[in-house]
């Protein structure tokens, strides 16, 4: 069995700068309950977080981060780069002096922006009220959502993905906003939105572009346009789910061809994925998923980041996928993080994801030491 050390990533919705969530971060492959290998060893309880670049920064600085970072028990660091390979290239042997692994956290499907993207309005998501997010966004001027159908955007994706992962000592593509625009939001960011979400509202609800829409009716004999309750069309619904898969299985191809391995940012737990975001990230080729267990966005307790674990792992019992839990630390305290970590751990998780680098205090470190003794 290949021996893959991996990443978790997630696609984080920030409350203050974003408006949705994306996470990820995951590491791959040893279910060892089945792995009839011997050799394979349990490997320990990882410690991950995600960071955003920023290109103006120096050496010095990034180093000082990274040592910061390793010091207090972390083990890899998902870096969004706004998918610039050079600037991957560049940080990746400073991340690794330090001892920390490297992932290429990427906005896969959301691509704010992107100037290529830019050049074709075509390839956005259209919404069943007909706007396309070009030049119409739900909800935040930076949801620059693609169409994951369409030959030329979802090819547009798979290459930066392909050119991340050539760049050396990245041991994993991290795939965040790997999914459809929010059909719900998270309930804990309605009231930031003034929104009441009780269906499939038509402004939310993606992606009727023409390629969709030709593509399913014939394969399916009707059209999405003129269905009267679309909410309720199973293949529909599945056609969407499938797009989103077919992209991960082809980037999963990709980075394994390249001897790097695929993680991603998922949301909560598989069927809520499927419901929120039509994401259903239990059916995939990946090799780690950091599933964003954000209890506050979900105005749920911390007790709930030992549930959603457990559906998750559960969910993922016959396949070859680890799942780390992804926690969003800005509203926690020392103690929940602690608490957070150990339902993780009693859970199945293999990890521990933590949004974000920056956001981590003293009493959060002090929390993740603690737990590693
Ligand atoms: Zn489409």
């Amino acid at each position: 069995m290949k021996k893959i050390s991996l990443s978790l990533l997630a696609a984080v919705l920030v409350l203050t700068n974003y408006a949705c969530l994306d996470n990820i971060g995951a590491k791959p492959i040893t279910d060892t309950k089945k792995a009839t290998d011997l050799s394979i060893i349990e490997e320990p309880f990882k410690y991950w977080t995600w960071i955003t670049a920023d290109p103006e920064r120096t050496d010095e600085s990034y180093t000082e981060e990274f040592k910061k970072y390793k010091q207090n028990g972390l083990d890899a660091i998902l870096i969004n780069t706004n998918a610039d390979a050079k600037l991957l290239a560049r940080l990746a042997p400073l991340a690794k002096k330090e001892g920390l692994e490297l992932h290429a956290w990427i906005m896969a499907m959301n691509r704010p922006g992107d100037k290529e993207v830019n050049k074709h309005p075509e390839w956005y998501v259209v919404s069943r009220s007909g706007k396309s997010a070009y030049d119409n966004r739900p909800y935040v001027g930076y949801y620059e959502f693609l169409c994951p159908t369409r030959t030329e955007s979802r090819n547009h994706v798979l290459k930066l993905v392909s050119e991340l992962a050539d760049v050396e000592d990245v041991a994993s593509v991290h795939l965040d906003y790997i999914r459809y625009p929010d059909v719900y939001l998270p309930v804990g960011l309605l009231p930031k939105y003034d929104l009441k979400q009780e269906t499939e509202l038509p402004d939310y609800d993606f992606c009727y572009c023409d390629v969709c829409v030709e593509t399913f009716e014939k394969e399916h004999g009707r059209n999405p346009r003129e269905m009267e309750n679309p909410a309720i069309d199973i293949e529909w619904k599945q056609f969407r789910l499938n797009k989103i898969r077919a992209v991960v299985n082809d980037a999963y191809d990709i980075v394994h061809k390249k001897n790097k391995i695929l993680t991603a940012a998922v949301f909560p737990y598989p069927e809520m994925a499927d419901h929120m975001v039509r994401q259903r990230w239990d059916k995939w080729n990946v090799d780690v998923v950091l599933p964003m267990i954000y209890n506050n966005f979900y105005n749920e307790p911390v007790e709930w980041v030992g549930f959603a674990t457990k559906q998750g792992v559960q969910d993922l019992a016959a396949k070859n996928t680890q799942l780390h839990t992804g926690i969003y630390v800005p509203e926690m305290s020392g103690e929940d993080v602690a608490k957070a970590i150990q339902l993780a751990k009693d859970n199945g998780a293999k990890g521990v994801a933590i949004f974000d680098g920056p956001a981590i205090t003293e009493d959060h470190f002090k929390a993740i030491r603690e737990s590693k003794k």
